[in-house]
C-alpha cells in the first residue's frame, strides 16, 4: 500500500487533511483522529515503510529523526511528567495502518503491562 493507496502517504503529500503539529525534512507529526489520551500525536516518516523495523533497515536516519521529533513534541505539549511512545507492529499488535508510525501519548497515567 504505497503512494496513492496509503492513507499516511496521503497526509505526507497534503492530499489527506490532518492537524499537523510538527514537521522535519524526514518526518510529519499530526494529532490522532481517535485520541486515546489528552495528547495523542502520530509521527510518521515521509518515506513509506510498513513498520519501524523495516524503516531501521532501509533508512536508519529516519528512525533517529522520529526520536528527535518525539523530543520536540514532548517539549511542545508539556509532557515532561511522563509519556509513552508506541509502535504497534503487525496484526496481532493491532497495527491498522501499514505506514510506520510512532504514537506519542501523554497527559494521563499509563498502566504496565499494556493491554
Ligand atoms: P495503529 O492501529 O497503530 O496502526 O494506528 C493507526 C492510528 O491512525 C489509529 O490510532 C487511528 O486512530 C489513526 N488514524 C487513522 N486515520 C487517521 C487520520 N486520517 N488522521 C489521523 N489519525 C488517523
Amino acid at each position: 500500500m504505497v503512494g496513492s493507496e496509503c492513507l499516511f502517504c496521503g497526509i505526507v503529500r497534503g492530499d489527506v487533511p490532518a492537524e499537523v503539529v510538527h514537521e522535519s525534512d524526514r518526518t510529519v507529526a499530526f494529532r490522532d483522529v481517535n485520541p486515546q489520551a489528552p495528547t495523542h500525536v502520530l509521527i510518521i516518516p515521509r518515506r513509506h515503510e510498513p513498520d519501524v523495523a523495516a524503516l531501521a533497515v532501509a533508512a536508519p536516519d529516519d528512525v533517529a529523526a522520529i526520536g528527535a521529533a518525539v523530543a520536540d513534541i514532548v517539549a511542545g505539549e508539556g509532557l515532561d511528567d511522563g509519556y509513552r511512545v508506541v509502535f504497534n507492529t503487525g496484526a496481532s499488535a493491532n497495527q491498522t495502518v501499514f505506514h510506520c508510525h510512532a504514537h506519542v501519548l501523554g497527559g494521563r497515567r499509563f498502566d504496565w503491562p499494556p493491554g
